[in-house]
């Protein structure tokens, strides 16, 4: 980038001179200046570099974005406002009125609201299906089936998604694989590399790691797809600010570091957990007993993520008692933060379901979702262990 240009009312702005900064800049700019309408032309047709107005990119959210691509292994991504974003920018930018998509049963809350309620009223027909379940998911397309879109760990249930036998079915038919990677990532498994046309990460997660951004990215390998993608991103307004691209930017310097920390922890917490008095029973991908380990130890090798799902006996005035109780982690909604967070999916992610069909995927009163993050093992296994001491009194 040029140093910014004197103009009449900015007539001294910061110069670069001779030095350059180590910390990325931010440049909060919503416009760019061009010398002249032959530069301008250059640079929409790609034949040269730059920026022209915020909306359409800025350079915060391309030097993300070309990282998190690397982080990938996918030619190249758009970084967007949030995981959501992300999510619809894929689908909206690539489908029209009268393509039918497959969803995994278990997408994340939000992305099956998209597929049940706001896809259909734009003329897209949905189908969910059982992404753990090749076959499932072939009974469910049809002659204008276009796209596939699953995620390789399910929340809360941490379910193991068939990434090759659906990425193997998407290329014998032809259609498009869309892989939200947010819970894995890309330190665990790098979709593209197992037949996924498209990644999507809500980077405000692991990625991001710190609760302080929210954003999203859809990377693609195919030009074609990505141009569709970003341009319905432009003209959508899903434009990532700055700022969180900035904080963003210095989250992933960290990330595969803080990864590397929350997944050990998890598995050591997992086992803990699972000798704990009052605890009926522990879900984690790198467990004997979870029902995809074969599969996750095939998929994922031995990287089983920072996720850890527990339930607890004694309905809800012991989950009551065990967030109360869970001291030093925040009871709240959101994975992948530096520190702990707890979840109970079925007073938020899952409440819209009714009883039966939370109990129908092994969410009951008594489930928590732990998304494992910096401290200390033994300090995280000790605030859960005087947290299910207090769940155990209140259910007794
Ligand atoms: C959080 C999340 C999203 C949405 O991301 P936001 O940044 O909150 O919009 C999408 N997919 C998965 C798997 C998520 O966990």
């Amino acid at each position: 980038m040029r140093d910014p240009k004197p103009t009449l009312i900015r007539p001294a702005p910061l110069a670069g001179g001779e030095s350059a900064p180590v910390g990325a800049p931010i440049v909060p700019s919503v416009v760019y200046e061009a010398e002249d309408p032959d530069a301008l032309d250059a640079q929409y047709e790609g034949r040269r570099d730059g920026f022209a107005y915020a909306r359409e990119g800025h350079p915060n959210a391309a030097a993300l974005a070309r990282r998190i691509a690397a982080m990938e292994g996918v030619a190249a991504g758009v970084t967007v406002g949030s995981g959501m974003a992300a999510v619809s920018a894929a689908l909206l930018g690539l489908l029209r009125a009268g393509d039918h998509v497959v969803g995994g049963d278990q997408l994340y809350g939000r992305s099956l609201r998209l597929l049940s309620e706001d896809l259909p009223r734009l003329g897209i027909a949905t189908s969910f299906a059982d992404a753990g379940d090749a076959a499932a998911v072939e009974a469910a397309l049809r002659p204008e089936t276009r796209m596939i879109l699953i995620e390789v760990v399910s929340n809360p249930t941490l379910r193991v998604a068939d990434l090759e036998g659906v990425a193997r079915l998407a290329r014998a038919r032809g259609l498009l694989l869309a892989v939200d990677n947010t819970f894995t990532t890309p330190r665990a498994i790098r979709p593209a590399g197992h037949g996924a046309d498209i990644v999507i990460h809500s980077v405000t997660k692991l990625l991001s790691g710190h609760s302080d951004a929210t954003l999203g990215w859809v990377g693609a390998g195919d030009p074609s797809l990505l141009a569709g993608i970003e341009s319905f991103a432009v003209t959508a307004g899903m434009t990532a600010s700055p700022f969180d691209c900035w904080l963003a930017e210095r989250g992933l310097a960290t990330f595969p570091l803080r990864y590397d920390r929350a997944e050990a922890t998890a598995a050591e917490v997992a086992e803990r957990l699972a000798a704990m008095p009052g605890v009926r029973r522990v879900v984690y991908p790198g467990r004997a007993d979870h029902p995809d380990a074969a599969r996750a130890q095939a998929l994922l090798g031995a990287r089983f993520c920072n996720m850890v799902t527990f339930e607890i006996a004694g309905g809800r005035a012991a989950a009551n008692a065990f967030a109360r109780a869970a001291e030093g982690l925040a009871f709240a909604p959101t994975l992948g933060d530096v520190g702990s967070t707890l979840s109970h999916p079925a007073s938020s992610s899952h409440r819209g379901l009714t009883e039966e069909g939370r109990a129908a995927l092994g969410i009951s009163e008594g489930t928590f979702r732990l998304s494992v993050g910096l401290e200390e093992p033994e300090a995280l296994a000790e605030a859960l262990a005087r947290a299910a001491q207090a769940a155990a009194r209140a259910a007794a």
